[in-house]
């Protein structure tokens, strides 16, 4: 199924992240995971490429298979092409294609460090050409709230947002953010570049403080004051810490359906207990407001 059709029939697109182990014997682990996050039935799972280090790329074509053909339920792959030629894209390309991957999230991948700045491939945008020829795939990319960490300057960003649509995109995931207020504004962004495919907030549940650290190295989200206070507070106690950081991530999600949002993605960080307890009151409210759309019209 191609995902695009899910925003007109959706009141709100609520899918999950997962990503592939560090190795390949490990794969277990994400059937596991894949196990309990089935019954939650989220309208897509995407299956991240290359994200823990090289050798789980391999793991994301067959990942996303099992999602769609064991699960039933819709899968995105990711793929990322910086530093790749046009033949192994397209060697990858295939493989979704035989595997009956209808979506692709075409990325261009953080610039490794022995990159000698030679690429077949050089931004996202490319990719996203380059698999809209082929006319196979529904192509997704992926935004930044908050600027990307190379970003020269906004209105770049944005007109780099635009090319990505009229190069074949049809749906955008964002970066994780602690403060819709940045999403909000983001949002605000896109209407006066012209910007109009549907754009899905994507939420992190913080449920430990190494966790903290590593992602704002990695992608720069800033800390709201009300975030760090109760990250502090419960610095020393993980249980707590673990349910603060869910209930901060529920409050985010309500504000932000509250506020329309097209869609919203769990980075589920693989943790199953998390993604359940997120997800279970995230219906409940959907339920609510869907049921009360009944009862007004
Ligand atoms: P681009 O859109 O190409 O942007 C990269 C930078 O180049 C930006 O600073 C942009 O401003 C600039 N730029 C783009 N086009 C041009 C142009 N034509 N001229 C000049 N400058 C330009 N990484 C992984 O390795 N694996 C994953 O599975 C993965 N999944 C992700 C999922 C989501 C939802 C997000 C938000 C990110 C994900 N990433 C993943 C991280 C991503 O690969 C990095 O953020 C990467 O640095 C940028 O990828 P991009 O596709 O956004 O690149």
């Amino acid at each position: 199924m191609n995902i695009k059709n899910l925003f007109n029939e959706k009141e709100v697109v609520f899918s999950f992240e997962i990503f592939p182990p560090k190795q390949e014997s490990k794969i277990d682990i994400i059937y596991n995971t894949l196990e309990e996050l089935k019954d939650l039935k989220p309208d897509f799972i995407s299956v991240t490429y290359g994200a823990g280090g090289s050798l789980s790329k391999n793991m994301t074509c067959e990942i996303s298979s099992v999602v769609k053909k064991k699960y039933g339920i819709e899968a995105l792959a990711h793929l990322t092409c910086i530093n790749s030629t046009k033949t192994q894209v397209d060697y990858i390309l295939n493989n979704l294609k035989e595997s009956g991957i209808e979506n692709i999230l075409a990325l261009r991948g953080d610039i490794p460090s022995n990159y000698d700045g030679i690429s077949e491939f050089n931004y996202a945008s490319d990719l996203i050409s380059h698999i809209k020829k082929r006319n196979d795939f529904n192509i997704v990319g992926a935004c930044y709230p908050e600027g990307h960490l190379n970003t020269v300057d906004l209105d770049t960003e944005f007109k780099i947002l635009k090319k990505k649509q009229d190069s074949g995109a049809t749906h955008l995931i964002s970066q994780l953010f602690f403060d819709n207020e940045y999403f909000y504004n983001f949002l605000d962004k896109t209407n006066e570049y012209n910007i109009d495919i549907p754009i899905q907030a994507g939420i992190m549940p913080v449920i430990n403080t190494k966790q903290i650290k590593r992602i704002v190295s990695l992608c720069g989200a800033k800390l709201p004051k009300k975030f760090i206070k109760i990250m502090n507070k419960y610095e020393y106690n993980p249980e707590a810490l673990r349910d603060a950081g869910i209930a901060y991530a529920i409050e985010q999600i309500i504000d932000l359906i509250s506020s329309g949002v097209d869609g919203v993605h769990l980075y589920t960080m693989n943790n199953a207990y998390v993604a359940k307890r997120i997800s279970t009151n995230i219906f409940s409210i959907l339920d609510t407001i869907n049921n009360c759309e009944k009862v007004i019209n």
